[in-house]
């Protein structure tokens, strides 16, 4: 079975190429946000346990994402492949995933600062419909305008010059050490984001050896 870990700086183009690859190889996508967000969503106990963290950007407890991880990854049936979205983030959950589970490979999306910062501030969402535009590559027809509702648009609050930076700070402080411990065990392809959807897709069916 076809075992992926994806990992990359929001605002990367990650989630979008995890889905892509999931739909296109029968993958299970297996987002550790979406699940909490479910949670947060569904007024579970779980959900009440992290609601407050996430609403702040700051990052749940290793323990108690490691737990979720370990329950979603026992429910699953291990006849189909998945792609571990967003997890591990930091050296002890990587350290914990490397104990305890065997993947084909770590799909690195890989994007200078520069260009994060440039796509990421370009983002707009609708305040009314959470419809999502961005200004470079899928503009609004009217300006400030969702074109599905006619909503106000606006930036995420943490889609700011100063909380990207900390965000970017943040991300290279502790992925860097994930990298050097799957490195010592995994294949990690590195895949330039900087193109396309469809070229980053392209690159990472190549770089995976994939049909
Ligand atoms: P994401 O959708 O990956 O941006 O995750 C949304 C939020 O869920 C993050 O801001 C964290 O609060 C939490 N979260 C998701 N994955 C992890 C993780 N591996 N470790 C800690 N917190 C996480």
């Amino acid at each position: 079975m076809r075992k992926y870990v994806i990992m990359g700086v929001q605002g990367s183009g990650k989630g979008t190429q995890a889905v892509r690859l999931a739909e296109a190889y029968e993958l299970e996508h297996i987002s550790v946000g979406d699940i909490f967000r479910w949670n947060v969503q569904h007024h579970t106990k779980l959900g009440a346990q992290v609601r407050r963290i996430m609403e702040r950007g700051e990052l749940v407890g290793d323990d108690l994402v490691e737990a979720v991880v370990q329950r979603r990854l026992d429910e699953h049936d291990w006849n189909y492949g998945f792609v571990v979205d967003g997890f591990p983030r930091n050296a002890v959950q990587a350290e914990f995933f490397l104990e305890s589970y065997d993947i084909d490979a770590v799909i690195y999306v890989d994007m200078p600062d520069e260009e994060v910062e440039r796509r990421v501030l370009a983002r707009r969402l609708c305040s009314n419909c959470g419809m999502d535009y961005n200004l470079i590559a899928h503009r609004p027809q009217e300006d400030d305008t969702c074109d599905v509702c006619g909503g106000e648009l606006a930036r995420r609050d943490d889609d700011n010059p100063e909380a990207l930076a900390q965000r970017l700070a943040d991300y290279h402080a502790k992925t860097a050490p994930v990298l050097e411990l799957f490195e010592r065990k995994e294949v990690i392809v590195r895949i330039d984001a900087t193109g396309t959807k469809d070229d980053v897709f392209a690159a990472t069916v190549s770089e995976l050896h994939l049909p």
